[in-house]
């Protein structure tokens, strides 16, 4: 029969072929491989020692764009300067906006929780692009590295919204957003705005908001309480790792980078060099993720069918070495990747009995992707519109080893004849003048802060006369960068600095 579902493949480095190999040959026993096509794309390791930067060739990224769903292993990330990760890369180029990962309590894998006879069943949903994933960084001054976190209302949009529909999807009755937003009041403020915004078009879904740091204990002390989380790109990063310590280690966490026209589906764990091509690794993670792929393809009886098959195996005691921190209570051998597989494949058609199997389909309903139509151009997305702007000062960061004393004295001289008076200096965000503390130490990295003097207005003004400003002191200070300061509707697009 001919396949219609075609699916770009990438085995990986390290593990990743043979833990790949070992997922295709259950696949094929439970018949998906007659449903879809499975084209190898060249990405990764090899990619790189090619000379290509991108680690994928020219091909891998046509094909990836034509099947709309890429699976993939763990691919090596080269260490240094200038060695982009390749996983970061094909989510932000495919715009995969949406890291969607579960989290549940697996029969035969040991863990502190399934030992009290606390079941596990959490779903977390992290923004895949944005945040400090961004890559943008500069070293400021000789002491001084910055990297920028970027946070956008449309990015903030998406993925809230769908971490609501895949909680309506599940059935989830309880959605958590996890921030920081009482330190980073401006983009976590955002992310939770948007997340609260979302929130009032699923009012059957209960919304709740927890800051990070708490959420982190409380997930260790009582990770019951929680359904489904939503989280920015880097919190939701640690804290998903956090969740996978506690069904068992990374060897158990599937993963799926959703997007509107690409999805990539991938195991959470890395290339493993120290066990690789020693048949050792555990394919549980990979065989979970490339389910969560024929979910998403439609092929929901196959998905379940093996499913089923693998917690039958689990719970018989059917495991490879054990790695993560999770524990695998049998008693009996570890098995190589190969024998586990066979474990599977042997109990397809079974259910386990120690947990509830899942419910099989009558049959899968090997849906075409439902892709929306190749967009014509790079598209921008925005939330807003027709916001009234006005500039109403600059903030300037200098690389200067003088003492905040000595820069306000050069800074007031400067801006004398100019629209704008000195507000503000700090250092490392913490205002050093007008006032400040003796026991605040200084770095080489000063921010000062412009605004426009009182008898001026907002609006009367555009960006020159910061422009100007800055031209000016650059003659006598090295200026490494600067920010204008706008209010937008009238309320103030810029944070106060700390004591300020
Ligand atoms: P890692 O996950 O590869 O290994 C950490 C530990 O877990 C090792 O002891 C390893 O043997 C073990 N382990 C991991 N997966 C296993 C499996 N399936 N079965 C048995 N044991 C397993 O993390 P690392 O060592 O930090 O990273 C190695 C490489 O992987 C790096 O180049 C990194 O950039 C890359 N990496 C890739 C991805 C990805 O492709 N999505 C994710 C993480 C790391």
């Amino acid at each position: 029969m001919a396949s219609s579902l075609r699916i770009a493949l990438a085995p990986g480095d390290g593990i990743g072929p043979e833990i790949m190999a070992a997922t295709l040959d259950l696949f094929a026993a439970a018949g998906v491989t007659r449903l879809i096509e499975f084209v190898p794309v060249a990405m990764g390791k090899s990619e790189f020692e090619r000379g290509n930067t991108r680690g994928m060739s020219e091909d891998a990224i046509r094909t990836v764009e034509d099947c709309g769903v890429l699976f993939k292993g763990p691919m090596e990330t080269i260490k240094g300067a200038g060695g982009k990760s390749i996983n970061v890369t094909a989510r932000k180029l495919w715009n995969a906006f949406a890291n969607l990962r579960t989290f549940r309590t697996l029969p035969g894998v040991e863990t502190v929780y399934s030992r009290a006879g606390v079941n596990l069943n959490l779903t977390i949903v992290r923004e895949n692009i944005e945040d400090t994933y961004g890559g943008v960084e500069h070293r400021l001054s000789n002491d001084m590295i910055q990297c920028k976190r970027l946070i956008s209302a449309p990015g903030s949009d998406e993925v809230c919204r769908f971490a609501f529909q895949t909680a309506r999807r599940l059935g989830v009755t309880r959605l958590h957003c996890g921030h920081k937003a009482n330190i980073m009041k401006m983009t976590d403020g955002l992310f939770l705005d948007r997340f609260r915004a979302a929130a009032r078009d699923f009012p059957e879904i209960e919304a709740g908001d927890v800051i990070v740091d708490a959420l982190c204990m409380n997930l260790v002390m009582k990770p019951q309480q929680y359904q489904m989380l939503v989280l920015p790109n880097l919190q939701g990063d640690i804290v998903s790792d956090l969740a996978a310590g506690l069904v068992g280690g990374l060897g158990f966490a599937p993963s799926a980078n959703i997007g509107k026209h690409i999805s990539i589906f991938e195991a959470v764990h890395g290339t493993a060099p120290d066990i690789a091509g020693k048949g050792l690794a555990n394919p549980a993670a990979l065989i979970l993720s490339g389910l969560m792929m024929l979910r998403h393809l439609g092929l929901t009886s196959h998905a379940a069918t093996i499913e089923n098959a693998l917690l039958a195996a689990l719970e018989q005691g059917v495991h490879t070495g054990d790695f993560g921190g999770g524990g695998v209570s049998s008693g009996k051998p570890a098995l190589s990747t190969k024998d586990f597989v066979k474990g599977i494949v042997e109990r397809l058609g079974s259910k386990p009995a120690t947990v509830p199997p899942v419910p099989v389909p009558e049959a899968s309903t090997h849906a075409l992707l439902n892709r929306p139509a190749r967009p014509a151009g790079q598209t921008v997305i925005r939330t807003f519109s027709n916001v009234v702007r006005h500039v109403v000062g600059c903030d300037i960061y200098l690389d200067t080893p003088l003492s905040p004393v000595s820069v306000a004295e050069e800074m007031q001289r400067i801006a004398g004849d100019t629209p704008f008076k000195l507000t503000l200096i700090s250092n490392r965000g913490t205002q050093v003048w007008p006032t400040g503390s003796v026991y605040t130490e200084c770095v080489d990295y000063y921010r000062v802060r412009f605004e426009l003097r009182d008898t001026l207005r907002p609006g009367d003004f555009g960006q020159s006369p910061c422009v100007a400003l800055l031209d000016k002191i650059a003659e006598k200070f090295e200026v490494c960068s600067y920010e204008l300061l706008r209010t937008f509707d009238g309320v103030k697009g810029y944070s106060m600095a700390q004591g300020q």
